[in-house]
């Protein structure tokens, strides 16, 4: 039976104004998984009414914050009642392997959520060092409604980042899943309506970007627009969004390099650059799509590498032995079709892969695949692909791989892997990204901030930094003098 679902407005399920829908492909099969609302820009502005009047008056804005943290921390216990059920909803959207959204994807989701919970009551201005004949504090103050626009990779999670802080200081919000994967994000309005979150906190519009989420980045009651995405749409959106000069934060895309130096334990390395590429099929913005390989060590790394690519069990998302699911979408098929052909034309060797998997069935499915003999100023190199390819290259030395990791429009995350403690530091510190691994990859937490430099974007998420995404400070002064200052008396 194929699931209907509506938008969430006004902590009510409502038909679009227009009565259009669309479809959400499972992506594992190609077939239609559910039908759902299209949110045009009409129900993105009732979604914004209904998000400013929570935000303004009622229950919502009149919580003392210590009851907001424990209503988050109530929605965290409904999300691991139901953590299996969210798991499997989300791989069926997505597509990602059911192990990976069972023990990686919904506990750190949750962890989120209650990390957050527990910040609720934590948010706070200063007393400043002013004057004696005057007091000068400050209030940290939430920033309003929250437009939040999410990608269809990481659903639930990214959706997570950007609620659970904008929630736990008192913000309300309206956020546009991707029109490929709305289901897990409305599962999570079920959550939280059944926690009792007043009407109008969270609002759900599910739609196409050019139509609902312009209609959100281009409304004037919007006071921040919390993004994740595209860097190509992190540039619209900037642009939208300085017409009424609205705040945004953005997490973008990536072109990671993971480099691997001769002294490095190499299984480790070997095991842990497979995930940090095979991961979520390639589908990460944080993937290490650029594996630096030191020459010395060059052809040993690649025979077991090459191993682990083609023994890597690619499959139907749902079953638990499966370790690589499906691509997204037929496009998105097709778009690393076309990378693969480009990699070929520019001279790369590719050594595995590089074709659809049609055994796996219907759906989107394509084989891990390495070029090597890869230059940086190749397009494989530069450009984000967005799938489980993976571009090696060769280095000297430090300096060498320095400067070849640094050569890239992004500087989103990287990996190092040296048994040098003091090369790790020297590195940890030369790299130009938000995230440094050192003999690991793709770890995240909750308590670590995570965000781009360059066209990677620009903003924290997670952490407790990123409550400064969603609040900002008052300075309130008080004369404390008997008599006035009187300037011009
Ligand atoms: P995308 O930019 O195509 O879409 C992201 C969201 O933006 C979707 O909800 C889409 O509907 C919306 N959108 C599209 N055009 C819009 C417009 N004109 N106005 C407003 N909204 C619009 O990205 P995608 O293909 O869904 O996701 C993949 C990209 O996301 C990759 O580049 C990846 O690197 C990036 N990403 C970054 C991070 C990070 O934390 N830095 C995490 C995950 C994904």
């Amino acid at each position: 039976m194929i699931e209907k679902y509506k938008l969430f407005i006004d902590g009510k399920w409502v038909e679009s104004l227009s009565g259009k829908t669309f479809e959400s492909i499972n992506p594992g099969t190609g077939e239609v998984g559910a039908i759902v609302s299209e949110a045009g820009a009409e129900d993105v502005d009732l979604a914004v009414r209904a998000a400013r009047k929570a935000f303004e008056s009622g229950p919502w804005a009149e919580m003392a914050p210590s009851d907001r943290g424990r209503l988050l921390y109530r929605a965290a216990i409904k999300m691991w009642e139901k953590a299996d059920f969210l798991a499997e909803v989300e791989s069926k959207d997505n597509g990602l392997p059911i192990n990976e959204t069972k023990s990686i994807v919904l506990p750190g989701t949750i962890d989120v959520l209650e990390f957050y919970a527990g910040l609720a009551n934590k948010v706070h201005g200063e007393t400043l060092a002013s004057p004696g004949n005057r007091f000068n504090y400050t209030l940290k103050e939430p920033l309003g409604v929250i437009g939040a626009i999410v990608p269809w990779n990481f659903p639930l999670m990214l959706t997570m980042w950007k609620l659970a802080p904008a929630l736990a200081a008192g913000n309300t919000i309206v956020i546009k899943p991707a029109e490929q994967t709305p289901v897990s994000i409305l599962e999570l309005a079920k959550i939280f309506e059944e926690a009792g979150l007043p009407a109008g906190v969270i609002n759900i519009v599910p739609g196409y970007g050019a139509v609902a989420g312009d209609a959100l980045v281009s409304h004037p009651e919007i006071d921040k627009i919390a993004f994740t995405g595209s860097t190509r749409t992190g540039q619209f959106i900037m642009q939208a969004a300085s017409k009424n000069l609205k705040p945004v934060s953005l997490e973008l895309g990536g072109k990671s390099p993971n480099i691997i130096f001769d002294d490095a334990n190499i299984e480790d390395a070997v095991n842990m650059s497979a995930f940090g590429i095979y991961f979520a099929q390639g589908q990460v913005c944080a993937a290490g799509s650029r594996l630096f390989v030191q020459e010395s060590i060059y052809n040993k790394f690649m025979d077991l590498f090459v191993k682990r690519a083609e023994s890597i069990r690619v499959g139907n998302p749902l079953e638990i032995t499966t370790q690589m699911g499906p691509q997204i979408s037929d496009n998105q098929l097709k778009q690393i079709e076309q990378y693969v052909a480009l990699g070929l034309e520019e001279g790369a060797n590719l050594v595995t892969g590089g074709k659809r998997f049609k055994e796996a069935g219907q759906g989107y499915y394509f084989t891990p695949t390495i070029f090597e003999n890869v230059t940086n100023d190749m397009t494989i190199a530069r450009e984000e692909i967005f799938g489980p390819v993976v571009s090696v290259i060769r280095f000297k030395d430090e300096a060498d791989a320095l400067a070849k990791a640094n050569d890239t429009i992004y500087g989103l995350a990287s990996g190092v892997w040296t048994n040098d403690l003091k090369r790790a530091h020297r590195m940890a510190k030369g790299i130009k990204a938000g995230t440094v691994w050192v003999n690991a990859y793709s770890f995240l937490d909750s308590a670590a901030p995570f965000g781009g430099t360059k066209q990677s974007g620009f903003g924290r998420e997670l952490g407790v930094q990123a409550m400064d995404m969603y609040t900002q400070s008052k300075s309130v002064w008080i004369d404390l003098n008997e008599n006035v200052l009187n300037w011009y008396g």
